[in-house]
């Protein structure tokens, strides 16, 4: 399934080049390595479901104002909501998609979330988000409202204030929390966790007027301390970045998105989600190694 991106069409495609590689893999005896991967596949997965595809974006923005790579412009994200949209899928907040998936309901639909609160959120993504029906989840850091992007190096970029913040939670947008201060979790002390954890939930909560059942890991970094830290704050998913050992309701992985991703690369890297995650037929044993071998963990 597309990356949640990768449409329907496209299965003929995967699944044909899945069987070729199935010849070649049963010559050299595959039942058990198939068996192996099954049961590897179901550890990877959200306990009796797959896992939920999900683009992670940070700015939408034009390019001749800020060239990192990780800034979109609004004609780029356009294409690849259009994209997205002529094949059927529907982009949603995390809320939605899991909300979904727990009815069993989830399979047209792809979580949209945004990192960091950047104020060019309501002026250039919201607008499009909104011609094509989608919603999306936007983890803020809650101690830099009306802030700036100030742990990257690089150009200046003006962080949502509160009260724009409070008007997309009055819309269809989901605020999640990224944190008080955008720092590593990994080295924080105890209580500096519970503060970046629990405090930047409750005045997110506060501005916004609503729940905030999300969190999303500064820099992607996690580990047990702050998985643990995360739930007893009752949080009740968290988004990562790549794979971990954690990966799960907790550590959700996410496909980064960004401006020279064109439609092929959109197809590209749901071709991947989909063979790492759903893919369950001869030789995913092998596949997931290899994707494990590229993104090198
Ligand atoms: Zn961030």
């Amino acid at each position: 399934m597309p990356v949640s991106c990768t449409p329907t069409s496209t299965y003929g495609l995967v699944i044909g080049w899945g069987e070729a590689a199935t010849k070649i893999l049963i010559s050299y005896g595959q039942r058990r390595s198939v068996a192996r991967s099954r049961r590897r596949n179901a550890r990877l997965t959200m306990a009796g479901d797959i896992m939920p595809p999900v683009l992670m974006y940070h700015s939408v923005a034009p390019q001749r104002r800020d060239p990192a790579p990780w800034t979109v412009s609004p004609k780029r994200f356009d294409q690849q909501m259009r994209w997205l949209s002529r094949r059927g899928r529907t982009g949603v907040s995390m809320r939605e998609l899991l909300e979904a998936r727990r009815n069993g309901s989830r399979r047209d639909l792809v979580g949209l979330t945004f990192d960091d609160g950047y104020a060019d959120f309501a002026e250039y993504a919201l607008p499009v988000l909104q011609r094509y029906g989608f919603t999306a989840t936007v983890f803020v850091i809650a101690g830099r409202l009306g802030g700036y992007n100030t742990w990257v190096e690089g150009a200046r970029k003006p962080l949502m204030t509160a009260g724009q913040l409070r008007q997309l939670a009055a819309g269809k947008i989901e605020i999640g929390s990224h944190g008080l201060h955008h720092v590593s979790l990994l080295s924080v002390t105890d209580a500096d966790l519970s503060g970046e954890i629990e405090m930047s939930r409750r005045v997110l909560q506060e501005v916004s007027d609503q729940d905030v059942p999300g969190f999303c890991y500064p820099y992607g970094e996690h580990d047990g301390r702050v998985i643990s830290a995360v739930q007893a704050a009752g949080y009740d998913y968290c988004c990562a970045v790549g794979y971990s050992e954690f990966t799960g309701r907790y550590a959700l992985p996410r496909i980064d998105i960004v401006d020279s991703d064109s439609w092929p690369f959109l197809w590209a890297k749901g071709t991947h989600y989909w063979l790492r995650w759903e893919y369950r037929g001869p030789g995913s044993r092998f596949l997931v190694s290899a994707s494990r071998l590229r993104a090198g963990l």
